[in-house]
């Protein structure tokens, strides 16, 4: 699984974050993740306790997640939509032809602490 990898240089950037600005612990992590990522948001729930422990810095760490929409703009008609729930053809003129907007994203969007 990706997934697995991701999450951990996620998290491995979260702790340096911690460093750089002198935070003993993480109380929380939030990642973005696009629809159109390709990276499904159960295995980040299912892997992130793994990957959190072991490490002092976050392993009471809870995961957050955003999660993008993803939007494409069709080239045809010049309508908005989004990709997953049209299933990538515009619902306006039929069209494929799209360019996306947004919602291939994979972030890490915010880390909290006490
Ligand atoms: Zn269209």
């Amino acid at each position: 699984m990706h997934e697995i990898s991701v999450l951990h240089k996620a998290v491995e950037l979260a702790e340096q974050t911690a460093h750089d600005n002198g935070i003993e612990r993480i109380s929380y992590i939030t990642l973005e993740v696009g629809e159109l990522s390709g990276y499904l948001p159960v295995f980040f729930e299912k892997y992130f306790p793994l990957v959190i422990e072991n490490r002092p810095v976050c392993k009471d760490a809870k995961l957050k997640m955003i999660i993008a929409r993803g939007e494409a703009l069709c080239l045809e008609c010049g309508a908005m939509y989004n990709v997953m729930i049209q299933e990538g053809r515009c619902p306006k003129c039929g069209s494929r032809s799209k360019k996306i907007l947004g919602g291939r994203q994979f972030l890490l969007k915010e880390i909290g602490y006490e």
